[in-house]
C-alpha cells in the first residue's frame, strides 16, 4: 500500500481506546511485508482495560532507532455533527477526513512507507523499530510504558525515538518538539465546623482559610522559565463547599489546582512549596486539611545535538520552514521514552485533532513521508 492507501485503510478501524477494531493486524501485515520481526504485547491490569500493543523491529545492529506512535482514536462525538462517516476516510478539497487523520494515523503510515524506501535502497547499519501502543488516548497505563519495560527486560535498547504526534500548529515544519512540561495536579478539602451564620463564634469557616490558601497561590511566581521552556505556571480549576444554605457555615471547602512546570521543578519541590502554604494557613489553628497529589509527568528536555539537528534539517529541507525546537503542549507517550533514550516529536498539524471533522492535507501526508524517509538517511548515514 502506499502512504494514502495505508492511512486510509488505517482510519478505516474504528479504533477507540482500548478497542483495537483490527487497525494493528493491518500495521503487522504491511510491516511483516516490509521485513520486520513483529511481536504484539497485551497488557492488562486491575481496573484498566487490557491493551494490545506492537513492536516490530528490521534490523539487529546498533544504532537503533525506533518510531513511536499510537493507533486508537479519541470518541468521535456527536456522530451527526460529522460531515463524512468518521471511520470512512474521505478526501475533500485536498484534505483527508477521518478520526485518527491527525492524530495520528496519517503518521504512522508515512513512517512505515517512508521505512519500506529506505531500506529498499539502503544498505545500512542499524535497526529500524516501530513501538506502536492501542493505549495513548486513554489511561496510558497498559502502552508504552510497559512495551518498553518489556522490551527492555528482553534486552532491547532503542538509541533515539521520533514520535510521531501532530506538533505543528498552523503549517506543516512550524515545529519540532524535543521536551515537554510536567504535569501536577493537587487536590485539598479544608474541614472547619459548620453552623448558624449568625453565631459565629460557635463556628469555624473553612473558606476562610481556602480563600487565604487560593491567594497565597495565586501569587506565586515558580520561576522565569529559560530559553527552552516557558515559565511554569499554576491554575486553580475547582473551588467548592459542602452544602448547606444560606445562613449555614459548610463544613468544609476544597480546592484543585494543575501545575504545567518546567526542569526548574520537580514535583517534590513543587510539593514543598504548596505544603509550606497549606501549613501556613492551617497549622496552629482548628482547620484540618485533606491534600491529595497526582503526577501525571515529568519535565523533560532532550539535550540539542546530532539527532535534534538531523530531525530539523530533515523538516526544513522538505518544507522550505525553519522549524522551531520547542517544549509547548500537553504530555505525549514521548514521557516514557525519555527514560530509556533521546526523544524528539515531529508529526502533521495538530488543529483538527480530537475534533469533529478532523483532517489533514493529503500533501502534507506525503510530505512528511518525505521527512521522515530524509531523517532515516540522515540518521544512517
Ligand atoms: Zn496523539
Amino acid at each position: 500500500m502506499n502512504t494514502i492507501e495505508l492511512t486510509k485503510s488505517l482510519i478505516s478501524c474504528p479504533s477507540v481506546t482500548p478497542e483495537n477494531a483490527g487497525v494493528l493486524d493491518i500495521l503487522e501485515e504491511e510491516l511483516s511485508n516490509i521485513g520486520f520481526e513483529c511481536k504484539r504485547y497485551n497488557f492488562s491490569e486491575k481496573g484498566t482495560p487490557d491493551v494490545d500493543n506492537l513492536f516490530a523491529k528490521f534490523g539487529s545492529e546498533e544504532p537503533h532507532f525506533c518510531f513511536g506512535g499510537h493507533t486508537d482514536v479519541v470518541p468521535i462525538g456527536e456522530e451527526g455533527a460529522w460531515s463524512n462517516n468518521p471511520f470512512e476516510p474521505t478526501e475533500k478539497n485536498g484534505n483527508l477526513y477521518g478520526r485518527g487523520a491527525s492524530d495520528m494515523k496519517s503518521a504512522i503510515a508515512a513512517f512505515v512507507c517512508a521505512t519500506k524506501e529506505f531500506i529498499n535502497n539502503n544498505k545500512f547499519k542499524g535497526s529500524v523499530s516501530l513501538l506502536i501502543t492501542n493505549d495513548e488516548e486513554g489511561p496510558a497505563i497498559n502502552g508504552t510504558k510497559k512495551v518498553l519495560e518489556e522490551i527492555y527486560k528482553n534486552g532491547e535498547k532503542i538509541d533515539s525515538c521520533l514520535v510521531g504526534e501532530p506538533t505543528c500548529p498552523n503549517k506543516l515544519g512550524e515545529m519540532v518538539k524535543i521536551g515537554r512540561r510536567g504535569s501536577l495536579m493537587a487536590k485539598f478539602n479544608v474541614f472547619g465546623k459548620q453552623g448558624h451564620v449568625a453565631y459565629p463564634e460557635w463556628t469555624l469557616n473553612p473558606i476562610d482559610s481556602l480563600t487565604k490558601i487560593m491567594n497565597d497561590i495565586i501569587n506565586l511566581k515558580l520561576d522565569e522559565g529559560s530559553d527552552d521552556f516557558p515559565p511554569s505556571n499554576i491554575e486553580i480549576v475547582k473551588i467548592t463547599s459542602s452544602d448547606g444554605a444560606t445562613n449555614v457555615v459548610p463544613q468544609n471547602a476544597s480546592g484543585q489546582l494543575n501545575i504545567r512546570y518546567n526542569v526548574n521543578h520537580t514535583a517534590e519541590s513543587l510539593k514543598n512549596i504548596l505544603n509550606d502554604i497549606f501549613k501556613k494557613h492551617t497549622e496552629g489553628t482548628n482547620y484540618q486539611i485533606d491534600i491529595d497529589y497526582y503526577e501525571s509527568a515529568e519535565p523533560f528536555l532532550t539535550k540539542k545535538g546530532r539527532f535534534t539537528q538531523i530531525v530539523k534539517d530533515s523538516v526544513d529541507q522538505i518544507t522550505g520552514m525553519q522549524a522551531k525546537l520547542s517544549t509547548t503542549g500537553g504530555t505525549s507517550d514521548a514521557r516514557f521514552f525519555k527514560d530509556y533514550c533521546e526523544v524528539a516529536e515531529f508529526g502533521l498539524i495538530g488543529e483538527t485533532a480530537h475534533q469533529i471533522d478532523e483532517n489533514v492535507k493529503i500533501d502534507d501526508i506525503e510530505k512528511l513521508k518525505d521527512i521522515y524517509h530524509t531523517i532515516l538517511k540522515n540518521y544512517f548515514s
